[in-house]
């Protein structure tokens, strides 16, 4: 079914909680909508796709074009040799997925517990925590055209995934992310992921222990969107050159680095932490005392508020360590 809200408010429908409209919101159910929705000509205007709003932030106050947001809740199981199937639609709230398929035995996503995201914004952004990203799950991708209205399946491999990105995260992207499937284990399959440090103390590792104990560091670290409206990791963390690595682990002995394809990774949240921002405050737009890498919505925050706040935390830390932050979110304007 399609439902259709004109001026429609969307504080609920991004998790950093900004005040802003939009022309209409639409949403549908069933993925058989979309094939409805292109023949309307939707596609033709401007369109955002929006899942839980957890990675985007309105830089103003009136979207002038479509929402459109994703009921659908598919789920197919089948068991292939020692691995299991899953197919999951894009309207799946992710934990309440990750959760799912735990109870279905399916195994693989736990370490991916407790983050903010659709299924579908979850492929889009390929996301990522403790040693774990979706990509890594995934066989496929079926999408849905907007220039056709057609549907077709994307291999994982042409999907160009990366660090926190995908095809589908660039603004302006004409596919839909519509169905993931998974390729995941079954309990004889399983095995943990326990690279992170704080995972590697949990004597006989169950998936069930596991998704608890990320639910619990996350629930620690994190604040809760729905409480102190935020994004989660607001930057990504900056991949730099083994010599400038070496340089800054000269300087600052301290300094976590790890290995990355191209270079060495740094932690965002220890860069802004150590030039002296975390809990720094703008009016109503913070750096979260929790967690460095957070920016929130103290209340009353705008997107522009938002934006002037990582401005100035991406140019200290420039300045203090020559390192550039950039934006993990999407700002929308
Ligand atoms: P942490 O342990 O304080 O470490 C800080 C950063 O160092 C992490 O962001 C992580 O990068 C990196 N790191 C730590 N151990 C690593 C290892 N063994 N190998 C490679 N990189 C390592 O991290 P944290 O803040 O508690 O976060 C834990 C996990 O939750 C991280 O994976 C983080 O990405 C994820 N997280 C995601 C969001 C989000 O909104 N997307 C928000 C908060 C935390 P990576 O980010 O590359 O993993």
């Amino acid at each position: 079914m399609i439902t259709t809200i004109e001026n429609a408010s969307l504080q609920h429908y991004n998790t950093f909680g900004i005040k802003c409209t939009c022309r209409t919101l639409i949403t549908y159910d069933s993925l058989a909508d979309l094939e409805e929705l292109h023949a309307q000509g939707v596609f033709k205007t401007r369109w955002l796709h929006l899942g839980a709003g957890a990675n985007t932030l309105f830089d103003c106050d009136h979207f002038d074009g479509v929402i459109l947001h994703s009921e659908c809740t598919g789920f197919a199981r089948s068991n292939a040799g020692a691995k299991v199937e899953v197919t999951a639609e894009n309207g799946w709230k992710w934990d309440d997925l990750v959760a799912k398929m735990l109870s279905e035995k399916c195994y693989g996503a736990e370490n991916l517990s407790g983050i903010p995201a659709s299924l579908g914004g979850a492929v889009v952004q390929n996301i990522g925590a403790y040693g774990m990203e979706i990509s890594r799950l995934l066989q496929s991708v079926d999408v849905f055209d907007t220039r056709t209205g057609e549907s077709r399946t994307i291999p994982c491999g042409e999907c160009g995934f990366a660090y926190r990105t995908s095809m589908f995260k660039h603004l302006g992207s004409p596919l839909i992310v519509a169905s993931a499937r998974f390729s995941l284990s079954g309990p004889e399959s399983w095995q943990p992921a326990l690279e992170y440090a704080s995972l590697r103390d949990i004597a006989h590792p169950t998936p069930e222990k596991l998704r608890a104990a990320v639910l619990s560091q996350r629930g620690a670290k994190l604040p809760d969107p729905s409480v102190i409206g935020n994004a989660g990791s607001f930057f990504v963390n900056p991949v730099v050159t083994l010599s400038q690595a070496s340089h800054l682990s000269d300087e600052y002995p301290g300094m976590p680095q790890y290995p990355a394809p191209n270079g060495v990774k740094l932690a965002a949240a220890w860069l802004i932490e150590h030039a002296g921002l975390k809990g720094y405050r703008m009016g109503d737009a913070a750096v979260d005392d929790k967690n460095a890498l957070v920016l929130v919505n103290l209340g009353h925050a705008t997107g522009a508020g938002i934006l002037a706040l990582a401005t100035h935390v991406a140019n200290t830390v420039a300045r203090k360590f020559g390192v550039t932050l950039k934006p993990e979110v999407n700002v929308i304007r």
